[in-house]
């Protein structure tokens, strides 16, 4: 029995990565240099965006914000919106952006 688990492994470990990829691509989304650049310029443009984008590229900054149902100016879906200068203009988001920009 130690034996057949012992030859299973390799299998089910091939299995994992083809539906999973590896545990790194969950963290970090490969982006190449030109969608990086795109994504700046997006955040610098927008007024408006939705929590979940704020939370990704940015930090909240004040206790309540007054959300309305609107197009997220980021992910560009129909959402409660708010303005990004509440999530501080995304300055931490662009910052880590072109940092990776530099790195590559
Ligand atoms: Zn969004």
């Amino acid at each position: 029995m130690q034996f057949m688990l012992l030859k299973l492994t390799p299998v089910r470990t091939f299995f994992v990565k083809l539906f999973f990829g590896k545990p790194e691509q969950f963290a970090t989304k490969t982006m190449n240099q030109t969608e990086t650049k795109k994504l700046i310029k997006k955040l610098e443009d927008a007024y408006v965006c939705c929590k979940d984008c704020g939370f990704e590229w940015g930090v909240y900054s004040v206790g309540c914000s007054s959300t309305w149902i609107g197009i997220c100016q980021v992910c560009v879906k129909e959402k409660p919106v708010t303005e990004t200068r509440d999530y501080g203009y995304f300055m931490t988001g662009m910052r880590k952006l072109k940092l990776s920009l530099k790195k590559s």
